[in-house]
């Protein structure tokens, strides 16, 4: 169950205390794509996502669009928001968290993954021992394969509840 307690828990990607990141020596930055930069059923981004991740580069980070979606999906994002992109990288599995430390040459310590999911983005991170914040999804209308997870993530939030304290809603760093 520790595997899905994030380090982080934020409203959203707008509210992360990213100097707070940058004080525990994190320079990568992987965010997931699908309700954590944008709706699951959209196919732009806001440009208020471009402002924030051209900010984020200014603050020295690197940012990394790091998502379980085809390449297809990801790379207009990634376009349009000047970052690099990763995708198909079937989080929580560890082969694409191995990937990204080799290609940005970095350790698990200076890299943190951003998410909407636990049992993708949180468990994923946690496994790979990089730092891990979860947001809340931007959207309930999630892709039919992230339905079942969602419903095993209820569970799994109810466990975090009674044994960790854990509350939706009850943001810390
Ligand atoms: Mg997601």
């Amino acid at each position: 169950m520790k595997n899905y307690l994030p380090n982080m828990y934020q409203e959203s990607i707008f509210t992360i205390p990213y100097d707070t990141l940058k004080e525990k020596g994190i320079t990568l930055l992987l965010f997931d794509l699908d309700n954590t930069i944008t709706p699951a059923h959209m196919k732009t981004a806001e440009e208020t996502v471009k402002q924030l991740f051209h900010t984020l580069k200014e603050k020295g980070f690197t940012v990394v669009i790091f998502s379980n979606s085809p390449n297809k999906r990801v790379k207009p994002f990634s376009t349009f928001l000047e970052v690099s992109m990763n995708g198909l990288s079937f989080k929580p599995m560890q082969r694409s968290f191995k990937k990204m430390l080799k290609k940005y040459n970095t350790d698990k310590k200076s890299t943190a993954i951003i998410g909407d999911q636990l049992m993708t983005d949180i468990v994923g991170g946690n496994k790979a021992g990089i730092y891990t914040v979860l947001v809340n999804p931007l959207t309930v209308k999630d892709m039919i394969l992230t339905w079942y997870n969602r419903y095993k993530e209820k569970k799994i939030f109810e466990t975090l509840y009674k044994e960790q304290g854990f509350e939706r809603g009850k943001y810390y760093e």
